[in-house]
């Protein structure tokens, strides 16, 4: 088959029909498969190839359908379907480290993945190194001694900086160590990670894949070896797979990803700039803004800005609080890349457990919210944002 564009490959890449014919892909919700005979058991467990299916667990056939959806737009070689974005984080990290490796981690993390490399890797020996991602020095500087492995967040949360990967990437290679990128923020829609450097990348499909708030998912891409000869048995035995019905839900979200995201990044560029202008507004940061210091970066990286727009109200707290309570449209919540948009307060809420120097630290002050844009009309959410700064 001749390649095909990314909104082909989004609306048919991995189907497979049954012998009906389904038009809309089918959930095969089924943990075990059934064998015609002992010695097609006896052959199935020998040979388990991608399209010989055992136990859900291992493999099912609409979860092979959204991993090779998924792997079609990422332009990777295979992908790992997991129960949710961090048990994409932990798979993608934990089976390919051992006691003794070194991982040198960007600081700006969710606050899962802190906890992961913080929290656990040191336990089983691994020593991690932190450093601010978008100092390309820093990184030189860390990897000095050699690593196994660097982790980022291609676009950071909430403050929205850009890690170079094509630059973190030469680096780490350079050390020894595998590229493995969190690009959440950055989308399947404009990620090009693996052309530019990445070995492995990962979503939470909680997040933009979904894209209606509905189910928990997460996945790993990377090269065939990686995924087939690393991830997948350590997931498949720690039990980190995805269910046949979130991967269900996975593939139709897929098919709308880059409709609902390009009008997401519309809106957000357009609150944006309505924001830029508003004097209550103390800081602004967009990477599709030509006043954001990374937007080259972000064009270069991405060509586009994104879904995610962060912001400091004048007056810390109570002015944020003012802000959220006199939205109309725009509601509160931690989730992002929904199609209903989303105002966050990230220190009370998703950064609350951290220090007030480790927020100072990440620029995370007491005015910041970070909006999640939406598919809602650009015009009623422009309104929305700028009537409730009025209101505050
Ligand atoms: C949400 C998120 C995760 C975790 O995904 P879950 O699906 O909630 O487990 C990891 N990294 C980033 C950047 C996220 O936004």
């Amino acid at each position: 088959m001749t390649s095909k564009g990314s909104r082909t490959n989004a609306v048919h890449g991995g189907t497979k029909r049954s012998q009906w014919g389904e038009l809309s892909e089918a959930i095969f919700l089924t943990q075990g498969f059934a064998y015609d005979s002992a010695e097609q058991a006896e052959a199935r467990f020998l040979k388990s190839g991608p399209d010989e299916f055992i136990y859900a667990r291992y493999g099912n056939p609409t979860v092979a359908m959204f991993e090779e959806r998924i792997a079609l737009l990422e332009g990777a070689e295979d992908a790992f379907a997991t129960a949710s974005g961090m048990a994409a984080v932990n798979g993608a990290l934990t089976s390919c480290l051992k006691a003794g490796d070194r991982v040198v981690a960007a600081k700006a993390l969710f606050g899962s993945c802190l906890y992961i490399l913080e929290s656990i890797l040191p336990r089983y020996g691994v020593e991690v190194e932190f450093v601010d991602g978008a100092d390309l020095a820093a990184w030189e500087e860390a990897l000095k001694p050699g690593a196994t492995a660097v982790f980022f967040e291609s676009m950071s949360n909430p403050t929205l900086e850009i890690v170079d990967i094509e630059g973190v990437a030469k680096l780490a290679h350079e050390a020894g160590a595998i590229v493995i990128v969190d690009n959440v923020f950055s989308t399947p829609v404009y990620s090009n990670a693996i052309a530019q450097g990445a070995d492995v990348v990962v979503y939470s499909a909680t997040k933009h894949i979904d894209g209606q708030g509905r189910a928990l998912g997460g996945v790993v891409l990377g090269s065939r070896e990686f995924i087939r000869g690393t991830v997948e048995p350590y997931m498949k035995h720690t039990g980190g797979s995805m269910s046949p019905f979130t991967a269900w839900i996975m593939l139709k979200g897929l098919e709308t990803i880059d409709l609902r995201v390009r009008a997401q990044t519309a809106s957000a560029k357009a609150i944006a700039e309505a924001v830029s202008k508003h004097a209550r507004i103390t800081k602004v940061s967009y990477p599709g803004l030509e006043s954001h210091t990374q937007h080259a970066l972000a064009q270069r990286q991405l060509g586009a800005g994104g879904t995610m727009v962060a912001f400091e109200i004048d007056g810390g707290k109570e002015a944020a609080f003012r802000f959220c309570n006199a939205l109309q449209i725009i509601l509160i919540s931690n989730n992002l890349g929904d199609a209903k948009s989303i105002a966050t307060h990230p220190a009370t809420t998703t950064h609350q457990r951290l220090s007030p120097e480790q927020r100072a630290d990440l620029g995370i002050s007491d005015g910041l919210i970070r909006l999640s844009v939406g598919i809602e009309d650009t015009d009623d959410l422009v309104a929305d944002v700028l009537q409730a700064l009025d209101a505050g």
